[in-house]
């Protein structure tokens, strides 16, 4: 019987794994579409940052009560699982409680763990209750309605799940309650079960046990349809932020070059270039997911769905159809169907007469936006929407021309008279004679 569980318990792990495993080479397929983008240089900085906002939630300190709740709950997350670990050498080799060996210091850890159980529960409910009841207005607004919302409240009754069955499983564990080691909290709930025989209580034992490790793994793989993957992905996205000062925007290389040799006296503009026949021409700025560099592919895979963009946008403030978040939740989505458009073709994308333009951000959406960079600053895992909406304007512009009409009269004023006024050069000067 004993062999017949751990070979269960086996087979059960294996097929967790094995899952999760085929949703991240998916997930590191996907963001491979993107476009290449260099983010090798200084490794030191890039780390500091993974640190300091992906280890040391530093940016979430600007709201403290989420941040204290965030922090509790994330402590949690990652301390309880220690536990895990136990679980598996017990449900592998069928021991019971393998770590209990390190005496007062396994005690230790779990009085730790059933003390951060009940923390993370309380958190866990507060936060139920701000989306729910409270309805905080970064979390009642639109562009949550459907599966986003769904999918915070779902993750939050995962996690009262989870905890509610670590305590249980070791308030009804008779053996660790005999140790009396560390059952801090789960003696107190122990009492509950006197009415029962021992016969019960050890098949309550059991089966929280086997909910629990069969709990964890489901939440493994439900992280890749969820917002919840920013777990695992904000430390890459940390990583591979943009160092660059806030408002310094990439150039385009093409133009650039094209620029360059304008403006250098001595080229030839004649001279002939290498030609590579089988280049495909490049498009300017982006209108699909492709076109993105895989930064920030990766950015809308690691998007918490906070909203503290969208509630520091001033355009969104001032009531226009503009919300960050909806850019980064957009762009997730059709990452997801262009992915799933490649595992219907056999690995090859086939054109479906749809692109990220048009079918999920509009133009209005895109123009609305002030460049302002107050979303980036306040993004707590350092996403940046405005990249992608600078690369979807510079597609309408420069491939579309398809700019709103004032900013193409601005750029005609440039093109014609170096500055965006209507001014002649010739007049520029014209205020020093002003009395
Ligand atoms: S940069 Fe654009 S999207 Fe971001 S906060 Fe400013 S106006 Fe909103
Ligand atoms: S982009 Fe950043 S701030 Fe905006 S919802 Fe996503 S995680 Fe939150």
């Amino acid at each position: 019987m004993m062999y017949i569980d751990n070979l269960f318990f086996a087979i059960l792990l294996s097929i967790g794994i094995g899952f999760f495993t085929i949703n991240v080479k998916k997930l590191i397929r996907n963001i491979n579409l993107g476009k290449d983008v260099d983010r090798s240089d200084n490794s030191s900085a890039r780390w500091r940052n993974m640190a300091m906002v992906a280890l040391g939630q530093s940016k979430m300190v600007k709201r403290p009560v989420a941040a204290f709740l965030h922090l509790i709950v994330y402590a949690g997350f990652i301390i309880i699982n220690i536990e895990v670990l136990e679980i598996i050498i017990d449900g592998l080799f069928g021991t019971h409680r393998a770590f209990s060996f390190l005496g007062g210091f396994y005690g230790f850890l779990i009085g730790s763990f059933e003390i951060l159980a009940v923390l993370v529960l309380i958190s866990v409910i507060v936060f139920w209750i701000r989306r729910n009841v409270i309805k905080l207005k970064r979390f009642a607004s639109n562009d949550l309605n459907g599966s986003p919302r769904k999918d915070a409240n779902a993750i939050l009754y995962f996690e009262i799940v989870l905890m509610s069955l670590f305590l249980i499983m070791n308030a009804t564990d008779l053996q660790f309650q005999a140790m009396n080691n560390g059952n801090i909290i789960s003696q107190h709930l122990n009492a509950l079960f006197s009415g029962l025989d021992i016969a019960q209580v050890e098949v309550i034992e059991r089966v929280c046990w086997w909910l629990h490790i069969a709990g964890i793994l489901v939440f493994l793989n439900y992280l890749y349809y969820s917002k919840h993957l920013h777990i695992l992905l904000a430390f890459p996205n940390t990583y591979y932020a943009d160092l660059n000062a806030k408002g310094k925007f990439d150039n385009l290389e093409s133009v650039t070059k094209e620029v360059k040799l304008m403006m250098d006296p001595n080229a030839d503009p004649f001279a002939a270039q290498p030609v590579d026949e089988n280049a495909v021409p490049s498009k300017f700025g982006a209108s699909d997911v492709q076109d993105l560099n895989w930064v920030q592919l990766l950015n809308a895979y690691t998007c918490t769905e906070c909203g503290r963009c969208t509630s520091s946008c001033p355009a969104n403030q001032t009531g226009k159809k503009l919300s960050p978040r909806k850019i980064m939740m957009d762009t997730r989505d059709r990452l997801e169907e262009v992915g799933r458009n490649i595992d219907a073709n056999k690995g090859v994308f086939v054109p479906d007469n749809k692109s990220l333009l048009n079918d999920y951000i509009t133009t209005e959406e895109l123009w609305a936006c002030t460049s302002c960079n107050a979303c980036v600053e306040e993004c707590p895992v350092n996403i940046s929407p405005l990249s992608i909406i600078i690369d979807m304007r510079r597609y309408l512009v420069m491939e579309q021309s398809a700019a709103p009409q004032s900013l193409n009269a601005m750029m005609t004023n440039i093109e014609n008279n170096g500055a965006p006024w209507q001014y002649n050069q010739m007049d520029r000067l014209n205020w020093k004679d002003e009395n």
